[in-house]
């Protein structure tokens, strides 16, 4: 008797950031500059609104989107701090970006079709491409400041292209798309019928550049879905808590998938995320802004030649002269310097590793100093 199982869960790798984060968590001693979520706890108001849901028994089935006022909530949100217009009805509320994004995948594609991803890029979208039996195609951009280019974009489409994720402020580079790049992307791809994800969780951990998302381009509406999370501008990366939004007739669709995997998210939690709304999380954002500042400052002393991030809180470091890959690298550095970052090639990207600067000054200066001098002994 032969057992098989799904074809795509065979040939789909488990996450190499997560496997290379438990070494680097296994290895005695070793500093992390690793992972990719805020040092933050969550706001104290923000708990308090979970546990007051709790105390009023707030814990039978939530209705399958969310409920109404959350919904409400995140339609006024948006429109007011980001001139975003979505009615209720076109939001969902999700289990994180993370199902945001497999559902909004789920819901556009079908086997065979293309998704074109611009690198470097968070793992998981290869993965979930993976998933829908759709093939991804990577579109490199290190060479291009980590803007996408117009001709390359162009040469990419076929008559299989389905989407395109755009992930701005960017994991690993904290790169912004420039309005002339997504100007000459919303051209390109204005009168074809390829949706754009717009994977926008780091919009508000913006610290220079002028910043400007695709879903502003609302001539497309039908084809755009957002992707938002409260994992990093609130400190909840535990709570597993996200939204989209998309035109009416998208989002209609977008809860079979939702209804069919997770029927909706958790109940006392959406009170918390509605405080959360309005909570005032600058100093999160003004942390970061200094940590970048002394990071890049640090990484340019020690010559590395790195392309300075407008946003989230990672650095993408370019390591290719020393001539090693950037797993071996990372491995080498892990052994012989105690410092743990993530290599390059998880992101789709060779010759580079990603540090986070998710962590305390102390931390990431004792990191920073460690880096430094594993770097003299090449
Ligand atoms: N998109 C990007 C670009 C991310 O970096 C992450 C998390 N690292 C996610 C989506 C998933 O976030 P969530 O915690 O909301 O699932």
């Amino acid at each position: 008797m032969e057992l098989t199982l799904n074809r795509a869960a065979m040939q789909v790798e488990l996450s190499g950031i997560r496997r290379f984060t438990y070494l680097v968590r296994d290895t005695p001693g070793a500093c992390a500059l690793t992972i990719g979520e805020p040092d933050f706890n969550t706001p104290e108001e923000i708990k308090a609104a979970a546990k007051a849901a709790l105390d009023d028994n707030d814990t039978h089935y939530p209705p399958g989107n969310g409920y109404p006022y959350l919904l409400e909530a995140l339609s006024e949100y948006e429109a007011r701090e980001h001139d975003l217009h979505y009615s209720p009805d076109e939001i969902l509320v999700t289990v994180g970006a993370t199902h945001a994004l497999f559902i909004g995948l789920q819901t556009i594609c079908n086997p065979g079709d293309e998704v074109i991803i611009p690198t470097p890029a968070f793992g998981l979208y290869e993965a979930l491409v993976q998933l829908c039996a759709a093939t991804p195609v990577m579109l490199p951009t290190e060479n291009n400041r980590f803007q996408i280019d117009p001709e390359q974009l162009r040469a990419a489409i076929t008559d299989k292209t389905k989407a395109i994720v755009l992930t701005s402020p960017n994991n690993p580079t904290g790169c912004i798309y420039t309005k002339e790049t997504l100007d000459a992307v919303h051209d390109i791809l204005k009168d074809r019928p390829i949706f754009v994800l717009c994977d926008d969780v780091y919009r508000t951990l913006v610290y220079s550049g002028e910043y400007h998302s695709f879903s502003e381009y609302q001539d497309m509406r039908d084809r755009i879905i957002i992707i938002n999370s409260f994992s990093k501008p609130y400190a909840m990366t535990g709570w597993r808590l996200g939204w989209c939004m998309a035109d009416a007739p998208i989002r209609e669709r977008l809860q079979v998938f939702e209804q069919y995997s997770v029927t909706s998210v958790p109940s006392f939690v959406q009170r918390a995320c509605v405080t959360a709304l309005k909570s005032d999380t600058t100093y999160i954002r003004d942390a970061f802004k200094r940590r970048r500042d002394m990071v890049y400052r640090r990484l340019c002393d020690m010559g590395l030649d790195v392309q300075e991030p407008e946003g989230a809180f990672y650095m993408f470091i370019p390591i290719a002269r020393y001539g090693m890959d950037s797993v071996t690298f990372c491995e080498k550095m892990l052994a012989e310097g105690k410092v743990g970052l993530i290599p390059g090639v998880y992101f789709n990207t060779e010759g580079y590793m990603r540090l986070s600067y998710c962590y305390s000054d102390a931390d990431l200066t004792e990191g920073l100093d460690r880096i430094e001098r594993f770097l003299k002994t090449l």
